[in-house]
């Protein structure tokens, strides 16, 4: 049996797109440009480190945390397990136990985001997050890395301050921003690595999955 192909699940980062309410604004332009008489065309970038498909250091919470060049190449590559969540509000300890998650897992989480929260330029106030119990759930299996696919593993208006200091102080890495809209609950061949930015809080990353249920059976 072949395995399939390579699926992107990262979001396009463009001029306007959606970022976290008080994160810079996302501007790509360009500064050189062929059309205009120059030999080359050139972009500026400008965008916070938060800001679609990204990963987070532990330094995005914790002044003296590890800074995002400094992740393990593990930690974005290998066999990740994909859970669809149901609950429509946040991601608690109760529907994570069943799955029994184990140390050094990648686990991706499926929520209502992934078809919902992608569709428009505003930010969605009420996406699903870990709850802060979830999260010191997942901290305490020492999973190795935790993806969920909006722009924070906690929420908006609670939850986001103690999610992210259970996961990062567990020491487990952090993908958020995944569209995970063609994916299927499963295990998948995991590559994400964020851009090499010496001592940054967060970096954009490119994230892929490939079905690795045929080899693992
Ligand atoms: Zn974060």
């Amino acid at each position: 049996m072949t395995t399939g192909d390579w699926i992107d699940v990262s979001v396009p980062l463009r001029t306007g797109m959606v970022h976290w309410p008080d994160n810079p604004p996302v501007s790509i332009e360009r500064t050189q440009d062929i059309e205009l008489g120059d030999v080359a065309n050139v972009s500026k970038l400008s965008m916070g480190a938060h800001t679609g498909t990204h990963m987070d250091a532990p330094l995005h919470f914790f002044q003296k945390g590890q800074g995002i060049h400094t992740m393990p190449l593990s930690v974005g590559m290998g066999l990740a397990r994909v859970i669809e969540i149901r609950d429509p509000e946040s991601i608690k300890p109760e529907e994570l136990r069943p799955y029994q998650i184990r140390r050094g897992e990648r686990v991706l989480f499926k929520t209502m985001n992934s078809p919902r929260c992608w569709q428009t330029n505003d930010f969605v106030e009420d996406f699903v997050y870990f709850s802060q119990e979830a999260a010191r759930y997942l901290a305490a299996q020492q999973a190795q890395t935790v993806g969920i696919d909006y722009l924070s593993v906690g929420g908006f208006t609670k939850d986001g301050v103690e999610t992210h200091h259970a996961l990062l102080e567990a020491g487990t890495w952090l993908i958020e921003g995944l569209n995970l809209t063609n994916i299927e609950p499963g295990i998948y061949e995991l590559i994400c690595h964020p851009l090499k930015i010496e001592d940054a809080d967060g970096a954009p990353a490119r994230a892929i999955l490939r079905s690795a249920e045929s080899t693992a059976k």
